[in-house]
């Protein structure tokens, strides 16, 4: 017998939606923000450099710099990088649109590339066929919190003279052949947006080995002047020269302390996020009504989202039916992502009909991201697993 629905009447699965991602704050977090608010510096003080260089260590990185979001670690990326008009920087189809807008930020062209079938990972076949003279960089995108093929990848971009830039939003304690998720490119950016891994409300980071491309994006992040207001007080002197254009990128000093703190639990929720993705791998393994996304073998997967595809043609529903039944049950799913190019903003400009990333475009009406954050028990994860069956069963082709 079929359970009735709740989007037919039927009684949900769960009484309170279960969102897709959200922080975890715990009394530490919110001792070491007050303590900020109670000293000398609310920004450009001692909690910048303190976070950077623990972040810094955490990857396994030479250098950390602090910006005001995931959106500005781009943009700081690829102004450091010396992005330009008339260049072109490679970003998958499959991504946050701030991936390619940052490139737009510089006067660059976004030039998207398509993804693979099973991981929707950054094709590295159909990147090698979108280089062209004026190509300057990859954007790798670790979609999910699963690392790039970064050897493949790392080849490309040393054959034709290429920057690699990870976006990493995704994937902060993921790894790849050993190697940490913020080692594995020229820059990696991070996000800590509070769907994110670890957050400060809003903020980002880049993590390089390159002391010279991290110069230049503090000074970016500071208006493009070569001091701070804190080393000018220190000195106690008043010049300070402006030597290129750049912005307000800054992180506060709260937002750091609050960064501090949430790294310190940034292993133990990956680790959560990895045993809440077994349960759902586990559960789905022989199910014809959907597939998860496959995981590469050697590598550690971040799982910032949980992403199953829809096998439409053994189903009476499109994604879009599945969606609306599984919130009704209490289950907050969301879709991970509208390829960039087909924004309507996207569209207006030249070389992004409909039809360039074929492998994108289908899987987008296929996919959708299941809740996992690490907050989340075991009963939830079951209410999880007990609604996607539920619901896929009511919508199965006979
Ligand atoms: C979240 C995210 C960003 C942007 O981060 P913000 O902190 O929201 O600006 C960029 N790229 C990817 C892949 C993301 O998931």
């Amino acid at each position: 017998m079929l359970e009735k629905l709740a989007i037919e009447g039927g009684t949900p699965v769960r009484q309170k939606l279960l969102p897709y991602g959200r922080q975890s704050i715990d009394e530490a977090d919110i001792a070491a923000v007050v303590a900020v608010l109670r000293s000398d510096w609310l920004t450009t003080g001692p909690n910048v450099g303190g976070f950077e260089r623990a972040f810094a260590e955490f990857v396994g990185a030479k250098e950390a710099v602090a910006v005001n979001s995931g959106t500005a670690a781009l943009h700081a990326a690829y102004h450091a990088l010396g992005i330009g008009p008339g260049d072109e920087v490679i970003v998958p189809a499959m991504t946050f649109a701030a991936t390619a807008n940052a490139v737009l930020y510089q006067g660059g062209t976004p030039v998207f590339a398509d993804v693979e079938r099973d991981t929707l990972l950054l094709d590295p076949a159909d990147v090698a066929a979108r280089i062209t003279p004026r190509t300057r960089a990859i954007a790798a995108v670790d979609y999910a919190g699963q690392p790039c093929d970064y050897d493949a990848l790392r080849a490309l971009a040393d054959a034709h003279g290429l920057a690699l830039v990870a976006d990493a939003c995704h994937a902060p304690g993921a790894n790849y052949r050993g190697r940490a998720v913020g080692t594995l490119a020229d820059l990696s950016t991070f996000s800590f947006h509070p769907v994110k891994h670890l957050t400060t409300a809003e903020g980002g980071m880049i993590t390089t080995d390159d002391a010279e491309l991290a110069r230049r994006m503090r000074s970016f992040r500071n208006h493009g002047i070569t001091t701070d207001h804190r080393q000018r007080e220190e000195r106690g002197s008043w010049a300070y020269e402006m030597v290129e254009l750049g912005y307000n990128y800054r992180l506060s000093d709260l937002q750091c302390a609050l960064g501090s703190s949430q790294l310190k639990k940034l292993s133990g929720w990956v680790a959560r996020r990895q045993a809440i993705a077994a349960r759902y791998s586990e559960a789905f393994s022989s199910s014809e009504l959907l597939s998860p996304l496959r995981v590469q073998p050697g590598v550690s997967h971040g799982y910032h989202l949980y992403v199953i595809r829809l096998n439409l043609a053994r189903l009476i529903a499109d994604r879009a039916a599945v969606y609306s039944a599984l919130r009704a049950e209490g289950i907050g799913v969301n879709v991970h992502y509208i390829p960039v190019h087909l924004h309507p903003f996207y569209q207006q400009r030249p070389g992004n009909a409909p039809g360039l990333c074929p492998v994108a475009e289908a899987a987008y009406h296929e996919i959708l991201s299941l809740p996992i954050f690490p907050a989340m028990t075991d009963d939830d994860a079951e209410s999880v697993i007990r609604a996607v069956g539920k619901v896929l069963e009511a919508f199965r082709k006979n």
